[in-house]
């Protein structure tokens, strides 16, 4: 059982000091598996409060634009020290937010470590360039500055290793940041707040608001001091943000996966089993970059759904905070409902649900939002499972009779995030990562799981796709280049 302690009450974080907002009022962050346990009592922050962290961040810019990289590189590595130290603690505390599985959340923080590290010492490397000059008296070359305020939000899903791939990049080339979390993962986010805090990151340079997007989101996004927006989330919500930011604001925005999984006639039908489950099921098909259709040759249908079923009846779903628990809760009452709405819509548009889809809700299951993976048959590539994004452990399986017609129908679809395919042919593996319409392709690997230092990102409705996220471009997002000319 968990242990119920008293309720602790954390504070938004405004020019380097921990204060309250003014609204006076607080929001509970609660434990999906068990929605009795309160993880956290956070800042129902509103407009005042956001006004109040961008004019920090604005004061702070000038300082910070003008410090030693070597100094702010060295505040990241010490930042990343203390995170590591924390570990168990910070995945304990991520798990009972969010509910992902102890396993994941312990590699969730890791990474986000090695994420710090890694853009300290990119951070190093932000370099212009210089030109060939026609007029000899006049040196040419480009220099890269930073931005100023860089407004930061993020979902619940991956609440500090999201975070911590905008955040880190940002710091780490100059700009300042006001940061707003999920309301469902608050207490991570501060956490990530607090070791860069602690590592002795000025005041003002971070800031951190919790709260409503329809409090914070209109000045979070809007304010002249902002410079750049980077948000991760929903594709509604990231196409309102879009609208409503100045014309000199930058954006990026990583937005909503449909994500394919292609299985040929000569894959490896328990890679293929292992790859579906891993991608569609773990972390309770909540990843972005999750696999939710499965696209299947039918010389191999029969013997991968039959495999499927198999496997994910062994399942073990539960509390994640518990050993041997292969599946968590989904994160909160809006996810459960969604997903078993589109159950339902499924089964009304005339697919098979051949396993699964239904609401634990008995002895253990009682006080969370737990589903039983569901897997459905029979889709057609034009129904809602098949074209829209559920966010939840559910696979749509279409079958196919050619590799013409898999590939088609994988990238008839308004999103382009993340794509695999199962086979044991290289010239097909080849032609599938010429022509999938995706950002991110894998050839017998999930289409979940990305390496911190390779770009991240998506084409369609998957992203916006001028900057990538993470890898070495990562911080032309948060730079701007000046050209000199020099006589
Ligand atoms: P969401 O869009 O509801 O919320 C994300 C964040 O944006 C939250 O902090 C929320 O408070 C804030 N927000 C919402 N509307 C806003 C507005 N109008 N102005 C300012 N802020 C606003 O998303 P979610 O439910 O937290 O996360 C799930 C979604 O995130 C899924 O669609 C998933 O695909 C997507 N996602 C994408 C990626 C990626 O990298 N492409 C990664 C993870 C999650």
């Amino acid at each position: 059982m968990v242990t119920v302690t008293a309720v602790q009450t954390f504070n938004n974080l405004i020019n380097g000091e921990w204060v309250a907002s003014s609204s006076g009022n607080t929001f509970d962050s609660t434990n999906p598996a068990q929605v009795t346990d309160i993880v956290g009592r956070f800042q129902a922050s509103v407009e005042a409060d956001v006004l109040l962290a961008m004019e920090s961040a604005e004061r702070a810019f000038a300082a910070w634009r003008n410090t030693a990289p070597s100094k702010r590189a060295e505040i990241l590595y010490k930042a990343a020290d203390l995170l590591e130290a924390g570990l168990e603690q910070y995945a304990e505390e991520l798990t009972r937010e969010e509910g992902k599985t102890l396993a994941s959340s312990r590699m969730e923080v890791k990474r986000s470590a090695q994420t710090l590290r890694y853009y300290a010492s990119e951070g190093l490397n932000v370099s212009g360039s210089t030109l060939p000059s026609d007029d000899p008296t006049t040196f040419v070359y480009t220099r890269k500055e930073p931005l100023g305020v860089v407004t930061v939000i993020t979902p619940w899903n991956f609440p500090i290793s999201i975070p911590v791939r905008k955040i880190a990049p940002a710091l780490v080339t100059g700009n300042t940041v006001v940061f707003k979390p999920a309301s469902d993962t608050p207490l991570i986010a501060l956490r990530l707040v607090e070791v860069l805090h602690l590592a002795g990151l000025p005041a003002g340079v971070i800031n951190f608001v919790t709260g409503s997007a329809s409090r914070t989101g209109t000045p979070l996004v809007t304010h002249p001091a902002v410079k750049a927006v980077t948000f991760t989330g929903s594709t509604g919500a990231g196409e309102t943000i879009n609208k409503a930011v100045r014309l000199s604001t930058r954006v990026q925005l990583e937005l909503g996966g449909k994500n394919p999984l292609v299985v040929l006639e000569d894959a490896d039908i328990d890679l293929a089993v292992e790859l579906a489950i891993k991608a569609g099921f773990e972390l309770t098909g909540q990843a972005c970059t999750g696999t939710s259709r499965v696209i299947v040759m039918d010389e191999v249908h029969d013997l991968f759904v039959q495999q499927l079923i198999a496997k994910t009846e062994a399942l073990t779903i539960g509390n994640g905070l518990y050993k041997g628990i292969e599946i968590g809760p989904l994160a909160n009452q809006s996810q459960l409902s969604n997903v078993l709405d589109y159950v339902a819509i499924g089964q009304a548009e005339g697919a098979t649900l051949a396993f699964g889809g239904e609401h634990l809700a008995d002895g253990e299951y009682a006080n969370g939002y737990f589903v039983r993976p569901a897997i459905f048959t029979n889709v057609t590539p034009k129904m809602r499972i098949a074209q829209e994004e559920i966010f939840g452990p559910v696979i749509s399986i279409i079958r196919v009779s050619s590799f013409k017609e898999a590939i088609e129908i994988a990238n008839d679809i308004e999103y382009g995030l993340s794509a695999a395919i199962c086979t044991s042919d290289p010239n097909r593996a080849q032609y599938f990562i010429q022509h999938i319409q995706a950002g991110i392709v894998k050839v017998n690997r999930p289409t979940t799981g990305v390496a911190y230092n390779a770009p991240f990102g998506g084409v369609k409705m998957s992203s916006t796709a001028t900057y990538r996220e993470s890898g070495r471009t990562a911080v032309d997002f948060y730079t701007q280049e000046k050209t000199v000319y020099h006589g």
